[in-house]
């Protein structure tokens, strides 16, 4: 079975507008999924449009992260109202979840991306974390979200910030996708890892200008939202299970195993895993090219403010055994990290990070 897409996608400056008519149709009692402050106004509009149709509509946050105890809380809150489906309206710890319970209870999300820091509002699949924000597992879904909205209005909204972390994220699909999956022989996985390839090309020749520039007339903008909220979720869908993540996002899961002081976002922390990735390509792949795509990578990296280091994220890796843990769990037996090409070791994760942490990054 390979789900490709939402069943239904609006996008746009009116999307929401424009997707009303299609939700009336579908549903009659939906919960309103989200989680930050910052979004409550949009919410409130969200609801408040389902409410002037004669909808039956109520509204739950996450307090944590797309964790177990926010899903049971939010799961009991649908059964005892009688909801028919959720609406998650939000990140992607907000997306994950509202996929993940809609998914439980076999009821259709319609999923309202409200920044492009995130491909979430697209794949059939959810991230598990605990409440601390440390990553469990993923868990495949059996379909992809029954319609996506992706307003641009609304995106607009967000903060500068999730746009950065969104890029990062959808940077890493064409290095961890050709690592891992250039070998497969299948055409549409073949496909999906050329489309993260003019993705990535897209990403590092607009994405300061995406980044610098206003909403408004900025076509740059509107193509890097696209690119990170749907085209990274388009890679996902075509090139399927195959088309694998690796150490990027193995050493972002690492990563969340320590709490640092403040919360980064899932992509900030995937753009310093991509810059370890290339250097375990370099030093167990002989991949001259790596050094290369550092360079070029760090270059717009600088440019959009992202971090590039673990110390940059706040954590110290040569105290309280950081490093160790960090990588143990990359190398944990379910990890990504084994579906690259060359074995990986602990002594390899541990030797590249603590050079690469010593080093003073230069452009
Ligand atoms: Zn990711």
């Amino acid at each position: 079975m390979q789900l490709i897409s939402p069943e239904i996608i609006f996008r746009g400056d009116d999307a929401w507008k424009k997707a009303l008519p299609q939700i009336y149709k579908l549903i009659r009692s939906p919960l309103v999924l989200g989680r930050s402050i910052h979004t409550s106004n949009l919410r409130e509009r969200i609801s408040n449009d389902l409410k002037n149709k004669n909808l039956n509509v109520s509204s739950a946050n996450l307090l944590f992260d797309c964790c177990h105890e926010d899903i049971l809380r939010v799961k009991d809150i649908i059964l005892k109202n009688n909801h028919d489906s959720i609406i998650a309206a939000g990140g992607g710890k907000v997306l994950d979840a509202g996929k993940y319970i809609a998914e439980c209870l076999d009821i259709p999300c319609i999923t309202v991306p409200l920044s492009a820091s995130t491909c979430a509002g697209w794949t059939a699949l959810s991230n598990i974390y605990t409440k601390n924000g440390q990553f469990i597992k993923d868990v495949p879904l059996s379909s992809c979200p029954k319609i996506l909205v992706y307003d641009h209005k609304f995106i607009q909204t967000a903060p500068l910030r999730t746009l950065a972390s969104g890029i990062a994220d959808a940077l890493a699909k064409w290095y961890e996708s050709s690592i891992t999956s250039s070998t497969i022989d299948d055409g549409l996985v073949q496909q999906a890892i050329q489309i993260s390839r003019v993705l990535r090309d897209q990403l590092l020749i607009e994405g300061e200008q995406a980044f610098k520039g206003q909403f408004e007339n900025n076509p740059s903008w509107r193509n890097i939202i696209e690119a990170c909220g749907l085209t990274a979720g388009l890679v996902g869908g075509i090139g399927g299970e195959k088309c694998r993540t690796a150490a990027a996002h193995a050493i972002h899961n690492a990563i969340t195993q320590i709490i640092a002081p403040n919360k980064f976002l899932h992509g900030e922390i995937v753009g310093v895993g991509l810059l370890l990735q290339l250097r375990l390509e370099e030093m167990k792949n002989n991949n001259k090219l790596a050094d290369q795509s550092i360079k070029q990578l760090l270059v717009l990296m600088k440019q959009l403010d992202l971090p590039t280091t673990i110390s940059e994220l706040g954590i110290n890796v040569f105290e309280n055994k950081n490093l160790e843990i960090i990588a143990d769990f990359t190398c944990r037996d379910k990890s990504e990290i084994h579906f690259l090409p060359f074995e990986t070791s602990k002594q390899d994760i541990i030797e590249v990070i603590a050079n690469f942490e010593q080093q003073k990054i230069k452009i």
